[in-house]
This record gives structure tokens, sequence and C-alpha cells, in this order.
């Protein structure tokens, strides 16, 4: 890992603390209301980062179909990204059953929060607008092809723009020379975003202080008491999974457990103050490249791929929450309507946007599948913010740890050394 790296890792960590520790102070002062005034830095590093998300992920796509050659060599990239996608992500919501089975934390719940009030209007309305399983798979597949590409930009749909870069990558290939100025531009624009995400990265530590002020200066601590068991279960269940990936990652790799972390620690911070893994995505990029010596074009195809698809904590955290639901309830599940779950989690985390809270409202397509009330969501919504921080973190740390597993997978005749 380069100096630079770490000491850039190292001011991210003492920002957060730093944040963290007087967040909590100015909420035991119940002085919330003063951090508003400086909230705007944290809001404006979230705005950066997302300005270079959109040229960033279409050039980067485009760009590393350029450089694999052939359709082919992308369709096995493509293959082994979504098998690795969909074991770890199973096994992630095997970890969340286990540990909420063993912990039980809803049994004996009060049922006094429950309920939608508490959602932004927007929010509930998400909830509600319930989708069956089917018509959630099928809906992501077609809403994953654009009919307006400059649309898919202007709304910075990270998975249609995927889709069209591929596209366009997949024709560009044909074209050959007559798509060396759009391969050029693309080259020159991909390079600008990278050399721009470093430059943002120098305004992390203000960002993220201030990121985490915010919440820990509005955490309501008294929720945070009554629902620590089923906290609890969420961390236990996200840590043992994130454990699971660091040997994954450490084996692919050779190296020891503690490089791989220390080589992805700018990123899993900056996911834990943004809980966006979409803003996280540029420092993602540059950590697995910089620092642990992925493939460019290897992390160039996956990473951003695996930002939109795959969320290993999402889907933990999802059937831990529906378990957690219906104990509150006093609603036995059989095994049946658990696995039931175990399928629906899986399949939820990948509808989810990369964004905050986009796992709480993908949750009503668990609680509908094994007919939970929707209602229940009222009864987490508290701690979301909080749990959030942490399933968005091993979500980054499976896109990191994917990106290794798939170039470790790949011959050099398969991707090209850039
Ligand atoms: N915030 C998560 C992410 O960006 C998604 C979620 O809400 O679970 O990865």
């Amino acid at each position: 890992m380069q100096e630079a790296s770490k000491k850039e890792a190292q001011r991210i960590g003492y920002a957060m603390v730093g944040g963290l520790i007087i967040g909590l102070i100015i909420h035991s002062m119940g002085q919330a209301s003063y951090v508003e005034y400086i909230k705007p830095l944290g809001t404006i590093f979230i705005r950066l980062l997302k300005m270079v998300i959109v040229p960033l992920v279409f050039s980067s796509i485009y760009m590393s179909m350029i450089n694999l050659g052939t359709p082919e060599a992308l369709g096995s990239m493509g293959r082994k990204a979504v098998s690795y996608y969909f074991v770890t992500t199973v096994i992630a919501v095997f970890f969340g059953l286990v540990f909420v089975n063993i912990i039980n934390p809803g049994i004996g719940t009060s049922l006094g929060t429950a309920g939608l009030n508490g959602l932004s209007s927007e929010m509930a309305s998400k909830v509600t607008e319930q989708k069956g399983l089917y018509q959630t798979i099928l809906s992501v597949l077609i809403d994953a092809i654009p009919t307006n590409p400059a649309g898919s930009l202007s709304d910075a749909n990270i998975l249609q723009i995927i889709v069209f870069a591929i596209f366009m990558g997949i024709v560009a290939l044909y074209t050959k020379d007559k798509a060396t100025p759009i391969n050029n531009i693309m080259g020159a624009l991909e390079e600008m975003t990278l050399k721009l995400t470093h430059v943002i990265m120098r305004f992390a530590p203000i960002g993220i202080f201030v990121l985490m002020m915010d919440v820990m200066a509005k955490s309501g601590t008294t929720a945070i008491v009554s629902l620590s068991k089923y906290i609890l279960t969420v961390i236990v269940g996200l840590t043992c999974h994130a454990i699971f990936l660091m040997f994954v990652a450490s084996a692919r790799l050779k190296k020891s457990p503690m490089y791989i972390l220390k080589g992805v620690s700018a990123p899993l911070l900056t996911a834990f103050s943004t809980s966006s893994s979409a803003a996280t995505l540029p420092i993602t990029m540059t950590a697995v490249e910089e620092n642990l010596g992925v493939r460019k074009d290897t992390a160039k195809f996956v990473l951003p791929l695996g930002a939109t698809i795959n969320m290993d904590g999402t889907a933990l955290y999802e059937s831990v929450a529906a378990i957690f639901i219906a104990q509150a309830y006093g609603i036995d599940l059989g095994i049946g309507q658990q696995v039931v779950i175990f399928m629906t989690a899986s399949l939820a985390a990948i509808g989810a946007a990369a964004i905050p809270g986009a796992g709480l409202i993908t949750m009503s397509i668990v609680l509908g599948a094994v007919g939970l009330p929707l209602e229940g969501i009222g009864l987490i919504l508290a701690v979301d913010r909080l749990l959030d921080m942490f399933r968005t973190t091993v979500n980054v740390f499976g896109d990191a740890v994917g990106t290794i597993v798939v170039d470790s997978f790949l011959t050099n005749d398969e991707v090209h050394k850039s």
C-alpha cells in the first residue's frame, strides 16, 4: 500500500472517530441543532462524490470492454462476477438467519412504535406499492434496459448506464477504427474522473467528520437501547460475514487479512459515513487498483456492477429484520417461510439502490412474500440509519472482495494488465 494512501486512510479514520465522539457529546448536551450550521460540508462531500459516479461508471465500463478486446472475455468476467455475487449473497443471508434464530431479538418486543407514520410520505408510498417476487425480478430486468440513454445518464440510473456502456463497448469492438475518436474521449474521461476522485478525497476527512457528527448528534439513544438485541444480531451477522469475506480475499490474494483491510480502509470508512455504496464507488475503485493490485480492467467492470447489484450486507439485514418483525408480532414462521425469506432477501438486495435507506424500501418485498405486516417496518425505523452504516460497509467490502476474487480467477489472456 502506498504511503500516501496509508496517510489518507488514517486521516479519514481519525475524522470518523472524532466526528463520532463530538457528535455523542453534542447529543448528550441536547444541542443537535447546532450541527445544522456545518452539516452542509457533509452534504457537499457526498454531492462531490456523486458528481463523478456517472462519468466514471460510463467511461470505465466502456474502456474495460475496449481493453478486454472481445465480447467473450467480457462474458467470462461477467459470469465469474455474477457467480461470486450469488454465492456470497446466499452465504450472507444464511449468517443472518442463523443468528436471528439463535438470538431471537424480536421475542418480547413491544409493538408500541409499529406503523408507517415515521416514514416520509415518499418512502411510505414506495413501501406500500408492493410487488411480488416474480414482478420484482422482472422489473429489475426490464428496467435495466434504457429507453433513453441520455435520461439514464441524467437520472444517474447506474444499472441502465452499465447496460448502455456494455452495448456501446461491444459495437465499438466491431466498428474498429471508426470508434477510435470515441475510445480516445472515453479514455480521457476515465483518467480525468479518476484524477477528480483523488482531488475530492482530500476533502474526505472534513466531509466524513461532519457526516459522523451529524448522525451521532441526532441518533436517539432510547431507540438504540430498546432495540439493542436486534442491533446486536445484525452487527454480529455482518461481522461474521465480513470475517468470512476477509479470509476469502486473503486466500485468493495470498496476503494477510490485515493487508486487505488496510488496503480498503478508505472506502470502508467512507461507506460507513455516507451509507451509500454508489457514492463510495470512486474511492473503492482507486483503492482496489492502487492498494491491492487488482488489474484495472477487472476493477473497472466488476466494481460498478457489484455496487449496483451485489449487496451482502443488505441481504443479511433484510433476513434478520423480517424474522425480527415476525417475532415481535408473535408470528411463528415455519422452515418453509424461512426459505422464502432466504430467497426474497437475496433478491430484494439486488433490487435495492446503492443509496441510504434503500434496503428499508425493498424490505416490503420480503415482508409481503411471507404475509408479514408492512407496518412492522415502523418497529425498526428508528435504528435504520445506524444499521445502514454497517450494512453499507459490508456491501462495499463484498464488492471489493468480489473484484479481488474475479481478478484472481482470470488469466492474463482474459484480461489485459493495464
Ligand atoms: N445504503 C445501502 C448501500 O448503499 C443500501 C441499503 O439501504 O441497504 O449499499
